[in-house]
């Protein structure tokens, strides 16, 4: 069987409004597809797996991202190469910001990120709270909640994950939500964003797939394609939610 190694990173920490679900989602439709999921989770000081094929981030608190930085910077140069190689990671709220240059508290902290993005995410006191959809050019509409006070900008040109037709997303001005560099994503889409927007998971594992085995393409599987019914249902009716 096909083994395919995802990291769940700082788990303890960075798991808010049930991001750890995506760890779990990417799982069980790893296990439809016919592969063997291997979930390594991963938190400060732990060693870091010998082979990872997809890195899986949530959100959390200020003070969850005060206790991972400094973990975070020592991974930075192995997380970057990683993500340069075309090893798939989705990065929500909060690592998605320490996935950038810096966030800036609102008591004045600033802590570091590892530069994986060319953004940077400052908070304001005005929060961005509520459902979130947007539409995706490789995905589709997307849909999901989000609470954060950090506003992320875009430092240099960037390829967003998705134009926002609801809510607020990367920040209060610029309409678009998330990043994607290399196949790395970054978004503001907590959920857990993967149950109510497969193609999501698919592209990371396609990518997963395609690092570790050399293929891209997906084996049908008629469970997935029965929950991916049931899914687009959802994913219809949280579109139609007030903020
Ligand atoms: N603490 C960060 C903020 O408020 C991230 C929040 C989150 O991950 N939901 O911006």
């Amino acid at each position: 069987m096909r083994r395919i190694d995802v990291l769940s990173l700082y788990t303890n920490d960075m798991s808010f409004y049930g991001d750890m679900g995506n760890v779990l989602i990417v799982s069980k439709r790893l296990s439809f597809y016919g592969f063997e999921p291997v979930v390594h989770f991963y938190n400060p000081g732990d060693s870091f797996p010998d082979h990872v094929d997809m890195i899986l981030g949530g959100g959390g608190q200020d003070s969850g991202q005060k206790n991972i930085f400094d973990d975070l910077q020592m991974r930075g140069e192995k997380l970057r190469q990683l993500s340069t190689q075309g090893v798939p990671m989705l990065m929500i709220c909060g690592m998605y910001q320490l996935f950038g240059k810096y966030f800036l508290t609102n008591s004045g902290k600033k802590i570091p990120g590892i530069s994986v993005f060319d953004v940077y995410t400052e908070a304001t006191s005005d929060r961005l709270i509520g459902n979130l959809v947007e539409e995706s050019e490789l995905f589709g509409r997307l849909v999901g909640f989000e609470n954060h006070a950090g506003q992320t900008y875009f430092s240099s040109p960037l390829t967003p994950l998705g134009k926002v037709t609801s809510g607020g997303g990367n920040n209060s001005k610029d309409g678009i939500d998330g990043v994607i560099v290399n196949n790395t994503i970054g978004t503001y889409l907590h959920g857990p964003v993967l149950s109510k927007n497969p193609k999501l998971a698919d592209f990371l594992i396609r990518k997963a797939q395609l690092e570790r085995y050399g293929e891209e393409q997906l084996p049908s599987s008629p469970v997935l394609r029965r929950i991916d019914e049931l899914a687009a249902k959802g994913n219809e009716v949280a579109s139609r939610r007030p903020r």
